[in-house]
């Protein structure tokens, strides 16, 4: 059990069994909006695509990636990489914006007597096909297939995702951060109900796995910016379904 929480750690979980179920309601209100933000909410449109395994290269919503769908059938061009990458902390690097959210949020979280540890920051297309690849060895393809983004399909390559843990050098699992024993549910906490405020939302919330394409992740935090975390924390969407009503029409 271990060993799997770990794998999906690394490499972020891939649900068995996926399959697009509800179409999200997109309906907002001013009083539901949890602070004064401009909805950037596109109108009603088709659901995503249901989930499964494809190469498509992904949708670049207002020209940028950043907005950018990335699941078991989209993936960036090949060999996409950030423009630019600063370090947050030893061994993990993120696009600026990103940094700069990560830095605030994080001395946020420490004025309130939380830590939070980037564990996994931005990863190359190289460096998830060896994840991948060592999953492959380790467990079988059809294993790997489950469990590990295949390259191209990480979040991670965006330079604006990270994994969050409660202590450096911890391999952090779910488990760790979910379970309501353990010290560590003050990170999950606080990061559920601060979070979006610096502009970060957590892809793969628990059971939406349908809806993601992925297992819940309470680790696995995606930048997106303050505006358009409170529309898709408003608006009770997973991000997935979110970013894909903002694909170029
Ligand atoms: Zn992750």
């Amino acid at each position: 059990m271990t060993r799997t929480l770990f794998i999906g750690l690394i490499g972020c979980t891939l649900a068995a069994s996926v399959g697009w179920a509800v179409a999200p309601s997109y309906s907002l209100s001013k009083a539901a909006a949890p602070r004064q933000t401009q909805s950037h909410l596109a109108p009603p449109a088709a659901p995503p695509s249901a989930c499964r395994y494809s190469d498509k290269t992904t949708y670049f919503p207002q020209g940028s990636p950043t907005y950018a769908v990335l699941d078991t059938a989209l993936r960036l061009p090949s060999g996409w990489k950030p423009a630019s990458l600063v370090k947050i902390s030893a061994g993990a690097t993120l696009q600026p914006s990103a940094a700069k959210a990560w830095r605030d949020m994080r001395k946020a979280a420490k004025r309130a007597g939380v830590t939070l540890h980037a564990v996994s920051a931005y990863r190359s297309e190289s460096y998830q096909l060896t994840v991948f690849n060592r999953n492959v060895r380790r467990h079988g393809r059809a294993h790997a297939l489950k469990f590990v983004a295949r390259p191209g399909h990480s979040e991670h390559q965006l330079g604006l995702t990270v994994d969050i843990g409660y202590a450096p050098g911890t391999a952090v699992t779910s488990e760790v951060l979910v379970h309501p024993k353990t010290r560590n549910q003050k990170v999950a906490a606080w990061l559920g109900a601060r979070a979006w405020r610096y502009g970060w939302v957590r892809s793969y919330p628990k059971g939406k796995v349908a809806a993601t394409c992925y297992e819940s992740e309470p680790w696995h935090w995606r930048y997106v910016g303050p505006a358009k975390a409170a529309d898709v924390r408003a608006a009770r969407v997973t991000l997935r379904s979110y970013l894909w009503h903002l694909r170029p029409q």
